[in-house]
């Protein structure tokens, strides 16, 4: 894609620390982390969003991400880590070419979510989402 930040990095127009490549996805480090280490694993091919990624793909993504999960705790005595992935503007997606970000955490680095909680309008309300989502989801 002609003018994605993220295919001219994978094609070597543009600089980044690269820490993973094969066939299907690259990873680099993110240039503004939230914790040092933060980095981010993209498709090869250009999708905007995560639902279009082949299978194979996605599944690649999630593994490596989740490799360099493990590594952060070994190299960087990190105590978790966060993979997350923002799709669509709305869900804070700045960069459409869709990314993985894997970010290591650490009991107090002082970083929290804002991840709130509501309340469903008892079962019934529950179950009716459920079902409304359940009609469109395609298999
Ligand atoms: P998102 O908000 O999920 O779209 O995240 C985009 C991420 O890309 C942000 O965390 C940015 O810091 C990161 N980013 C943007 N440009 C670059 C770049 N040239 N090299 C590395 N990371 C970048
Ligand atoms: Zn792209």
């Amino acid at each position: 894609m002609k003018n994605c930040i993220f295919c001219k990095i994978i094609a070597g127009e543009l600089p980044s620390v690269k820490m993973y490549e094969d066939e299907l996805v690259y990873a680099f480090l993110d240039i503004s982390p939230i914790n040092p280490g933060h980095l981010l694993v993209i498709p090869k091919e250009h999708h905007v969003s995560a639902s279009s990624i082949p299978e194979e793909i996605a599944g690649r993504m999630f593994h490596i991400g989740s490799r360099f999960g493990v590594a952060f705790k070994r190299a960087l005595d990190a105590d978790g880590f966060n993979l997350h992935l923002a799709d669509g503007a709305c869900a804070g997606q700045v960069v459409m070419h869709a990314h993985l970000h894997v970010i290591p955490r650490d009991v107090e680095d002082g970083f929290h979510w804002n991840w709130r909680q509501l309340e469903y309008d008892g079962d019934d309300g529950r179950t009716a989402i459920a079902e409304k989502i359940l009609e469109k989801f395609k298999k």
